[in-house]
């Protein structure tokens, strides 16, 4: 069975959100207060409906627990994000992930119930820093305050050596996952396996330890 998404704001996060899914054949309900926006969604999601999400009643009335998946992407206004989380929480709602403006917004979230808080703005940041820095990273994710995978571009430094002669786990500290080469992704390379220029390794470990390997030899 298709699994039932809502989204609720449908401003760039929001309306991305609805799109992607809605691509990949998702059922989704779309709502927004501003009539405008519901107009513009309407021939993408599944179902389109002017309303304010913060009405107990009207998410009542739209058979809001029935959904596996509900995200709010309501942006500036905090309070009605807080207070729309609140009534999804309350009504039992199986996933909620909720869009955090800030550090205090995403703390209230936590506290109040939401099952994921979702820090756009800063994490693209801070994917775009590492990005930035060295044009060898190309992508990165957080695990954890102190954890991350990231994916680096293998340059001249390490063309023809193997994992072993570079010895990443015991220099660095982060561990090689995979490695993607062309179409083909190795997930479990073997120590004598050889880089080449234009691999992309993606590696696992502390950020302090990512730091200093991306800083030496990518
Ligand atoms: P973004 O930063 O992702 O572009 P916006 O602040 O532009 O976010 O968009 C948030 C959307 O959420 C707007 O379209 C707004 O009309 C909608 N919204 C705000 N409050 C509510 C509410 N109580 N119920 C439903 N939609 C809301």
């Amino acid at each position: 069975m298709k699994k039932q998404f809502a989204v609720i704001g449908l401003g760039r996060f929001g309306g991305s959100i609805c799109q992607a899914l809605a691509k990949q054949g998702m059922e989704v309900l779309a709502i927004d207060t501003d009539e405008d926006r519901i107009n513009k969604y309407a021939s993408i999601a599944t179902h389109a409906v002017v309303a304010d999400a913060t009405d107990d009643n009207t998410l009542k009335s739209l058979g809001i627990r029935n959904f596996d998946h509900v995200i709010v992407a309501i942006g500036d206004n905090i309070q009605s994000s807080i207070l729309t989380t609140l009534m999804l929480v309350e009504q039992g709602v199986n996933h909620i992930t909720v869009k955090a403006q800030n550090d205090y917004h995403e703390k209230v979230l936590n506290k109040i119930g939401a099952h994921k808080v979702v820090h756009p703005e800063r994490d693209m940041g801070i994917r775009i820093a590492h990005n930035v820095v060295s044009k060898n990273v190309l992508d990165y994710l957080e695990l954890s305050d102190e954890y991350s995978i990231v994916e680096l571009m293998a340059g001249g430094l390490v063309h023809g050596q193997t994992i072993i002669e570079l010895d990443i786990r015991a220099k660095y500290g982060c561990n090689i996952m995979a490695i993607k080469r062309g179409d083909q992704i190795n997930v479990s390379p073997q120590a004598d396996e050889a880089l080449k220029r234009g691999d992309i390794l993606i590696v696992i470990g502390a950020d302090s330890d990512i730091n200093r390997l991306e800083q030496s030899l990518f």
